[in-house]
């Protein structure tokens, strides 16, 4: 029998279809925005660095996810323009 396990991004949600097929798609037609891997919350003001597939979405479609992961506080938290997370060394809000 074997056994599907889900893979889980280390800092963030499951990895589904629509997550794998955004990824190949957008990159083929290229991303609007630079890579960017390490973010701060602004409540604690301490960083987290994406893993290479979030960051990826991230660049490709901003609005994607709805919160981001905090390694210090070990706990999600809202992205967005009225979100907690901007990216570091930026004053522009994670998710816009
Ligand atoms: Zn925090």
């Amino acid at each position: 029998m074997t056994e599907n396990p889900k893979v889980t991004l280390a800092d963030g949600p499951p990895v589904t279809p629509e997550h794998c097929e955004l990824r190949a798609n957008g990159r083929k037609k290229g991303s609007a925005r630079p890579l960017r891997y390490r973010y701060v919350h602004e409540k604690c003001s301490s960083v987290t660095t994406l893993g290479a597939p979030i960051a990826d979405i991230y660049s490709i479609r901003p609005g994607f996810y709805r919160t981001a992961f905090c390694a210090r506080c070990g706990a999600h938290f809202p992205v967005g323009e009225r979100g907690e997370f901007v990216w570091e060394g930026t004053s522009e809000k994670v998710g816009t």
